[in-house]
């Protein structure tokens, strides 16, 4: 037998792989029946297709999708007859398994045409036939696969982009340049911002998320955000910008205009560590009460169909300074059929209790949060990591969300300091040789700090290497666990 396995590769397809998965498609247009080429084309870009690679020629591929109501699907999938048999289908379905754990689906589906011989292969391999269906043609064996993964953890990282639409566009083509437009990683494809950033703002993010790069003014071809996620601008009543009843209206309005987002964090009234008991208690109920009433005013919003490709979900936000407090806000969401929900209650230091800090207590609060959750198979985000170690702290207490977001790396290369994977962030101003051995240090590597004097000078140098260490830290603990 030849040694296969050894040089097949699967990785995800990109666009110089088009000309090949077409012509395996076309080769095998009986088992897959006609295949739309925009179709293939939007998918390959979109990032849901994977190819088995043999010595840079493509041998097979699979097209799938994975829905926000938890199930991904496989519509496509086709080996080289020359190499079938040797584990290349194997490795394609296992691509995407990973991929739908990563996204938080808890099945595999695809419908198979009953006389394949592809359908044995498919009940080899773990899935489960559910039932037969009519196709247009023929007959459909419908096979499922239980990814079993109630609170899907997987550190999904959002993106905090809350700020000028030219600084957001600066950011992105910086990033990709620094790279020579072949980053290891897309850092963009999940984007978290305030629903109250302004206009100019969310039109950018909008066209972005809607696969229109351009207005990015990049010279090149971006890769569209996979999700975004509003956020409520709780942190502005917070910092007293504006009054919470003021925070509500506008959120409201907000978002019966901005109908294209993913993810919208329902309206939240924050304590801070200088509140008292009382209003800690009244925040936490008044918060669950504007949530309901949203749920009820937007239910047009969050009411589409569940296998449409676009489906919007509400996140419950839970605050509390108790046990007691967070479980109730949980088993509330709960309740009301959110299953999404939010954390960002920790102690705060700062002028009007601005920073977040991951205190003791903080962390058995999330541990109540993380069980309650597991238990009713809610997702859990955490919000606004101030930096790497934080996610490293969460991981040693056994915590692991869902998905999280950050703006601490842009906010932190303002400001001068610098991050280090899996380390604490130093000022710029520390000793140089120190300086450059914690760089190089733990395999971190981005062109963003090959040289101490640019991430002196270059504040856009800090944030985007403050930007790579923290996606490298994800990186780390998502392979590690
Ligand atoms: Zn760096």
């Amino acid at each position: 037998m030849r040694s296969i396995r050894r040089a097949t590769k699967v990785r995800l397809a990109r666009m110089d792989d088009f000309g090949a998965v077409k012509e395996l498609a076309d080769k095998h247009r009986h088992e897959l029946g006609f295949v739309r080429l925009s179709v293939l084309e939007e998918a390959i870009k979109g990032g849901r297709v994977f190819v088995a690679v043999n010595s840079s020629s493509v041998i097979g591929f699979v097209h799938f999708r994975c829905c926000k109501d938890g199930h991904a699907t496989i519509y496509e999938i086709v080996v080289a007859p020359m190499w079938r048999g040797v584990g290349v289908g194997k490795a394609l379905v296992n691509a995407v398994i990973e991929e739908a754990r990563r996204e938080g689906c808890s099945t595999l589906r695809l419908k198979c045409p009953i006389d394949l011989p592809s359908n044995g292969f498919y009940h080899h391999i773990g899935f489960q036939r559910v039932r037969i269906e009519q196709g247009k043609k023929r007959s459909l064996a419908v096979w499922e696969l239980v990814l079993n993964l109630p609170c899907a953890p997987s550190w999904q990282f959002f993106v905090g982009l809350t700020s000028d639409a030219s600084q957001i566009r600066a950011l992105v083509r910086r990033f990709f340049e620094g790279y020579n437009r072949q980053p290891p990683f897309n850092p963009f494809e999940r984007i978290i911002v305030s629903a109250l950033a302004e206009r100019t703002t969310l039109r950018l993010l909008k066209s972005w998320r809607l696969g229109d790069s351009s207005v990015l003014n990049c010279q090149f071809e971006v890769p569209s955000p996979k999700s975004l996620m509003f956020d409520s601008g709780g942190y502005q009543v917070q910092m007293g910008k504006i009054g919470y009843d003021e925070l509500c209206r506008r959120l409201q309005e907000i978002y019966e205009r901005e109908t294209w987002a993913d993810f919208y964090v329902l309206p939240d009234h924050v304590p801070t560590s200088r509140d008292a008991d009382f209003e800690v208690e009244w925040k936490v109920k008044e918060t669950l009460t504007m949530g309901e009433l949203f749920l009820r005013r937007l239910s047009n919003l969050f009411s589409v169909p569940q296998n449409s490709t676009h489906a919007p979900r509400p996140i419950g936000v839970v605050h509390g300074r108790t046990i007691q407090q967070v479980i109730y806000s949980v088993r509330k969401w709960h309740e009301l059929g959110v299953d999404y929900i939010a954390f960002g209650s920790f102690g705060t230091s700062g002028p009007n209790g601005s920073v977040n800090m991951l205190s003791k207590r903080s962390l058995k609060l999330l541990r109540a949060i993380v069980e309650e959750a597991m238990a009713n198979e809610q997702k859990l985000h955490i919000f606004g990591i101030g930096n790497p170690t934080y996610l490293l702290k969460l991981h040693e207490n056994n915590i692991i969300p869902t998905s999280f977001d950050s703006t601490g790396w842009w906010k932190a290369g303002g400001f001068g300091k610098v991050f280090f994977p899996s380390s604490q962030q130093w000022h710029i101003t520390r000793k140089s040789i120190a300086m450059s051995l914690r760089l190089n240090a733990n395999g971190h590597d981005c062109p963003f700090c090959l040289e101490l004097t640019i991430l002196r000078r270059c504040r856009w140098s800090r944030v985007l290497h403050n930007l790579v260490s923290f996606a490298e830290t994800v990186q780390k603990l998502t392979m590690g666990q």
